[in-house]
């Protein structure tokens, strides 16, 4: 085993989390904006039923509301509508207003300090994030609570592992790689994934580190097959671009000029610029409805440094050293997801919270790598 060439890959596990105590963010979004409608509901109300001397004229803003200031503006309203007729249905809604909202707003604020930037946690493991995991024993499709495992491995021993709280490996990989670092003071020298990670924001990584990257990106296999039938002919990275002119040329051979450009940052605050270039008439085109679906003429967005990145990516993979490592990928690393999976019967963590299981992952890695040294020494 050596440390400097690194073979990556992740697999989700089950949380020991209960599947029916999610908390979901877009739910939270969602009743947030009701209590904020229906509050600037019972405000606009009040304004105009009100008598003039028992108004508040303070203009409140309800765009952004907390605990206080939803307690505060129902005080104000209660006290305007004090000696006025209104209705049993206001008084209800006041009421309950009165008795909810504040506490409801509290408890939001809690969970989404827990949620940070995930879509959703469990109940019973507040660290696990619902996914949508490989094994599905009722075939729906289903989420469950659980940790994204980063593993890689060189001859299929762990050399590093990772927990993480959202499913996408893409993003798992800059701190993958700081973790390799602490532990073992420098980077490796070589980094073979699949197209999982094959992100600008990656090979932009990797480059900067000196790490050599060996990593797939969307569609590689397909280019791979040279099925025309799998690659779509429309698609922007099939499109033909002269560089001196700086344009494009659409399946048409219309020239699609530059016409502005947008900057875009990633979870990991990684900024890609992006030059978005338009044709010039796609009206009456005989292919339209194949090419593209915008109303006005197509509009595509071009990251050049990525289209760079993948280009260097493209000659790696297809070298001599490139086949060998595409080809001992899948040898090295996935091994180690079926001795957890199939032989250990590790299939769900034991434990809770992302200290727990991160130690359980340890523990596993520990005994795998003894059983395989013990295996290969006899
Ligand atoms: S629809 Fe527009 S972009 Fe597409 S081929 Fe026709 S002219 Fe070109």
């Amino acid at each position: 085993m050596n440390i400097k060439e690194i073979y990556l890959d992740g697999t989700k596990l089950e949380a020991n989390a209960n599947k029916y105590t999610f908390v979901w963010g877009k739910a939270i979004k969602k009743n947030k904006e009701r209590i904020k409608e229906q509050i600037k509901e019972l405000w606009e109300y009040t304004q105009k039923i009100a008598e003039e001397e028992k108004l508040d004229k303070t203009e409140i803003e309800f765009e952004e509301i907390d605990s206080e200031k939803v307690k505060e503006t129902i005080e104000k309203i209660n006290e305007a509508l004090k000696e006025k007729e209104v209705s049993k249905k206001i008084k209800q809604k006041l009421s309950y207003a009165k008795k909810q909202w504040p506490k409801n707003l509290e408890k939001y604020k809690e969970q989404e300090e827990i949620l940070g930037k995930r879509n959703s946690y469990s109940k019973t493991d507040k660290d696990a994030t619902f996914m949508r995991m490989k094994e599905d024993a009722m075939k729906n499709g289903q989420l469950k609570a659980g940790y994204n495992v980063q593993i890689s491995s060189n001859n299929q021993y762990v050399v590093n592992y990772s927990i993480h709280q959202k499913p996408g490996d893409t993003t798992t990989l800059p701190s993958h790689m700081e973790k390799h670092k602490a532990m073992y003071g420098e980077n490796p020298e070589v980094v073979v994934a699949d197209a999982g990670y094959g992100s600008e924001e990656n090979y932009t990584y990797l480059e900067n580190n000196k790490v050599e990257a060996y990593i797939k990106y969307n569609n590689f296999d397909k280019e791979q097959k040279k099925t025309r039938k799998e690659v779509n002919p429309f698609a922007t990275e099939k499109l033909y671009y002269n560089e001196s002119k700086d344009c494009f040329y659409c399946p048409m051979g219309q020239m699609m000029h530059p016409i502005g450009e947008k900057r875009r940052r990633s979870e990991n605050n990684y900024e890609r610029q992006l030059v978005q270039y338009q044709a010039k008439n796609c009206e009456g085109c005989s292919i339209r409805g194949v090419c593209h679906n915008q109303k006005s003429n197509r509009i595509i967005e071009v990251s050049h440094m990525g289209k760079y990145l993948r280009k260097k990516a493209k000659d790696k993979l297809e070298s001599e050293k490139g086949n060998y490592y595409r080809k001992k990928r899948c040898a090295d690393v996935e091994p180690i997801f079926a001795n957890m999976k199939q032989n250990k019967n590790f299939r769900r963590f034991l434990l809770r919270g992302l200290e727990k299981v991160s130690v359980e992952i340890g523990l596993f890695a520990i005994a795998h790598n003894l059983s395989k040294w013990a295996v290969t020494a006899v």
